[in-house]
């Protein structure tokens, strides 16, 4: 039982070192979309053929309490905003394998 726990505390240890900086981790979703200008002619906008400009982008995070705080994104710092969007759910999935270790060691301490 005793190598169980030290198991589990090592197992632990790993994932804690080994996980992703998260410095950078953003909550949130980034979201694209196309804009019409409604300028008469514009072949961007033109009905049915045109896509419209774009795309812009948007960082659109829950905040609870059903409110969506939304933020625009320029173009020069989606690459960053994506990588920082990625981060946040790649640390979460460390964090969860962390959380279930500790799930078992808090069953196997209650054996002592
Ligand atoms: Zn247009």
């Amino acid at each position: 039982m005793k190598d169980k726990i030290a198991e589990l505390l090592q197992a632990r240890q790993r994932l804690a070192k080994q996980m992703p900086d998260p410095a950078i981790a953003l909550a949130g979703s980034l979201m694209s979309r196309m804009i019409r200008c409604n300028k008469p002619g514009c072949r961007y906008c033109e009905k049915r053929k045109g896509k419209g400009h774009g795309p812009i982008w948007i960082l659109s995070i829950n905040t609870g309490n059903r409110r969506v705080r939304q933020i625009p994104v320029p173009a020069s710092l989606q690459p960053e905003v994506a990588e920082g969007v990625r981060r946040f759910a790649e640390i979460q999935k460390w964090l969860k394998q962390i959380s279930r270790i500790n799930q078992d060691l808090l069953e196997e301490r209650k054996k002592r």
